[in-house]
């Protein structure tokens, strides 16, 4: 099931079906915040009334086209002056085949450049969202370009690919370890990823426990730990009380619309908490990674073409 919705995400042809379907459209609300960057804006502000944190992040990625790639990069530049303007808090997410990394490395590199800029200007940060395997590398390199001239901006890794734990300990070594740790969500090959859900589990407890550890925090490593699986955020919570770890050296990550009631039960225990709020009308990709991940959610779209 997780294999077929992630396939369909990548199909033009049902993305441009889905799109024009009025039921599938509401029922994306669940996950996405609305279509333009007020309405994002609103429901960051609606989160910060419970304590909570955000990452905004306007929808889009796969873009082939030079134009299209600065377009995005104007879209972000207008959305961090609306970030300054209505002083909600909140970071911003983006996707590097969003900023052209399958037009022109350097391209994405000035893009993304400005953005971060910009970011530094109003004073917040930017998270470079990690995609599909066949990225990582390229997405890397640009990290680490950035990092040579901003000190505002992360990366995403992801705990099903074997070649996490390697990459996350030359981060580190180099001081450069603004990592957000999540599970993955894209279909990969045996070849690079764990096939197996407990073994994903389990090297992401171990990728936990690395970067919270007194060796990487020494080096300025910062965590996010990006889940909404309860026994990962046990096994979090439990390491950082037996450590002595104080709760704002880190931050849970969760995504707009799953596990309201965890956020702000974290959020209400002193932790720090923040949401990721995807928000446009590029929903459609996203949209089928979260149904991917849960197929009981299957039903509540099914529940939407039913009710009036
Ligand atoms: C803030 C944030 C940013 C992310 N950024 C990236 C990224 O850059 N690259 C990337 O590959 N992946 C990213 N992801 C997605 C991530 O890789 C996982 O696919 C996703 O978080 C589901 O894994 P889980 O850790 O919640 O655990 P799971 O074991 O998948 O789920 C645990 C429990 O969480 C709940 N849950 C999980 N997913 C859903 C859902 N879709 N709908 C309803 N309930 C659900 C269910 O109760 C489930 O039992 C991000 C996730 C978060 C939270």
């Amino acid at each position: 099931m997780r294999a077929f919705f992630i396939y369909l995400s990548k199909l033009q042809w049902m993305r441009g079906l889905i799109l024009k379907l009025a039921f599938a459209r509401k029922a994306s609300r669940r996950f996405v915040a609305g279509e333009t960057a007020q309405a994002a804006i609103e429901a960051v502000r609606q989160l910060n009334r419970q304590n909570i944190l955000a990452t905004l992040d306007h929808l889009g990625e796969d873009v082939h086209t030079e134009a299209d790639a600065r377009s995005a990069c104007d879209d972000y530049v207008r959305l961090l002056d609306l970030i300054h303007q209505s002083g909600v808090l909140s970071h911003v997410s983006l996707k590097l085949t969003q900023f052209g990394l399958d037009v022109s490395g350097d391209l994405c590199c000035e893009l993304v450049a400005s953005v971060t800029e910009k970011a530094a200007q109003v004073g917040t940060f930017v998270r470079i969202d990690m995609e599909d395997s066949s990225h990582i590398e390229r997405t890397l390199a640009v990290y680490r370009d950035m990092r040579r001239k901003y000190s505002n901006i992360g990366i995403v890794v992801q705990a099903y690919l074997y070649r996490t734990e390697g990459d996350i300990k030359r981060l580190v070594n180099d001081g450069i370890a603004t990592v957000r740790l999540v599970k993955g969500a894209y279909k990969e090959p045996s070849s690079v990823a764990f096939p197996r859900k407990a073994d994903v589990d389990a090297n992401m407890v171990k990728l936990m426990q690395f970067m919270l550890g007194d060796e990487a925090r020494a080096h300025g490593a910062h965590l996010a730990m990006a889940t909404h699986d309860v026994k990962m955020i046990e096994a979090t919570n439990k390491f950082v009380a037996e450590h002595n770890i104080s709760k704002d050296a880190f931050e849970f990550q969760m995504l707009y619309g799953i596990r309201r009631d965890l956020q702000q039960q974290l959020a209400a225990e002193g932790y720090k908490m923040r949401v990721y709020v995807p928000y446009g009308n590029e929903w459609y990709p996203y949209f089928m990674r979260r149904l991917a991940e849960r197929p009981a959610n299957i039903w509540f779209i099914l529940s939407n073409f039913f009710r009036p």
